[in-house]
């Protein structure tokens, strides 16, 4: 995964003609921190676990970025998924850096009190390096706002009533209205915008989702509300489809109910994965990353990819689609709404002020929509593919941060300055 950020953002450098020190520069981490997290289990015994948070770049502001517990987490997941937080940020032009943490664990197989001293120890363990204006973290997979309660509560302990410390609280514990959803209603905002290019909308487009957890659900739920069919979806019990379109609101109580798509009636059940090869104008991947490679790229059927997971392509899997002629609206475009709601809610923590539901819907689509607009008409004024484009500006924008604060312009290549 790190490869593949490294060469997205090579192929960006290389347009903008950054020389190999500025790279370096640019893709080196910060800040790299890994603790041991030791706590008792229920059975009376140990658990022994360890957490990462890596802190990316903060030349634009403090650094932003979710929480991940998962077995997969390492030093190297975190420092992928931190870097495409700086350049996140960048895109969409929210006062932030980038970073990124998590536990290596399985939550599925941890208890509510288990998964709590996991994670009050991971914040005792990380607290000098995290804070309202250096590092602020956020939900990601299998984290959500009861745990980011806890973390502010934990934060608070120490440093004195502190809101702003971590962004997708509940909305009892200063958490934003739509902040939930926020991630789900940016990938609508930006395929919106996409289509509309091509005189279309949403109700004349059917979709297909990987992934329902906070990010798919929330999409299917918003997009189905709008018009749009959604023919498949998927988690990790497998997929179902329905070519009419599957009635999202009774799929979204079913889930509740049982956990999982699966079993899901008046639908088709399907293999996982075959979700990213049915047959749909749009594919949505919203669960992890490299589900779609060299290997399945070809039998991929949508002519749109909105990808709401961090990283669902590989290079290889890009290469194949666009030259396929296929619009990839990249992951540090499409799943920003989260990290600008996030923005949203860091302001109201540290303004002591709320913000009503509508003001935060509005002020998200205007975010969404001028990125997108921004990334667009770079990719046809160059000629490069929505990815590269998206690179360029958010590498422009940290660079020329960078120099300013050091007064180093004089480093800078000019095509970072035009
Ligand atoms: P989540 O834990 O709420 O949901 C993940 C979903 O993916 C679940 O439905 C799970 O069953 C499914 N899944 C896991 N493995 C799968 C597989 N092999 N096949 C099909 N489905 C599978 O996580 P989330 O917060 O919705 O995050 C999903 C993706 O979106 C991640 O890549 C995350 O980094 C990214 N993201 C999340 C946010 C946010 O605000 N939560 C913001 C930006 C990006």
């Amino acid at each position: 995964m790190l490869n593949t950020v490294n060469q997205f953002f090579n192929r960006a450098a290389d347009h903008l003609e950054l020389n190999e020190q500025l790279r370096e520069i640019l893709l080196t981490p910060n800040r790299v921190v890994k603790v041991d997290i030791v706590t008792d289990s229920d059975a009376g015994g140990l658990h022994h676990h360890q957490g990462y948070r890596v802190q990316h770049n903060a030349a634009r502001g403090p650094m932003k970025g979710g929480l991940r517990y998962h077995p997969s987490m390492d030093e190297e997941h975190a420092a992928s998924l931190a870097s495409l937080m700086t350049w996140k940020t960048a895109v969409v032009d929210v006062p932030y850096g980038g970073a990124k943490g998590g536990i290596n664990c399985d939550p599925a197989k941890l208890s509510e009190a288990e998964l709590y001293r996991i994670t009050t120890t991971f914040v005792e363990l990380i607290k000098e390096i995290i804070g309202p204006t250096i590092d602020i973290p956020a939900p990601d997979v299998n984290t959500n706002p009861k745990i980011m309660g806890w973390i502010m509560d934990t934060y608070s302990k120490f440093y004195g009533f502190s809101p702003g410390v971590v962004t997708g609280k509940p909305v009892d514990l200063f958490g934003s209205l739509g902040r939930d959803e926020a991630t789900g209603r940016g990938v609508m905002s930006v395929l919106e915008e996409c289509l509309k290019a091509d005189g279309r909308t949403l109700d004349d487009v059917t979709v297909a989702i990987q992934g329902f957890g906070n990010v798919g659900s929330h999409a299917a739920r918003l997009l189905a509300d709008r018009g749009a069919r959604i023919v498949a979806v998927s988690d990790i019990s497998g997929g179902v489809s329905n070519e009419a379109g599957l009635d999202v609101p009774a799929l979204l109580v079913w889930v509740k109910e049982h956990g999982v798509v699966r079993g899901f009636p008046e639908a088709d059940p399907i293999e996982g994965d075959a979700v990213l090869t049915s047959k749909a104008d749009v594919l949505i991947p919203a669960a992890l990353e490299e589900a779609i490679t060299e290997a399945n790229a070809h039998a991929v059927q949508a002519h749109i990819i909105v990808e709401a997971a961090n990283g669902p392509l590989t290079t290889g899997a890009h290469d194949i689609l666009i030259n396929r002629g296929v619009t990839v609206i990249p992951d540090i475009l499409a799943n920003a709404g989260g990290v600008t709601v996030s923005y949203f809610e860091w302001s109201q923590n540290t303004q002591h002020y709320r913000w009503e539901e509508a003001r935060v819907v509005e002020e998200l689509q205007k975010v969404m929509r001028k990125a997108y607009d921004s990334v667009a008409e770079l990719a046809a004024r160059d000629g490069i593919d929505h990815r590269r484009a998206a690179y360029v500006l958010a590498i422009k924008r940290v660079a020329r941060a960078s120099a300013s604060r050091r007064s180093i312009s004089q480093h800078l290549p000019p095509r970072l300055l035009d």
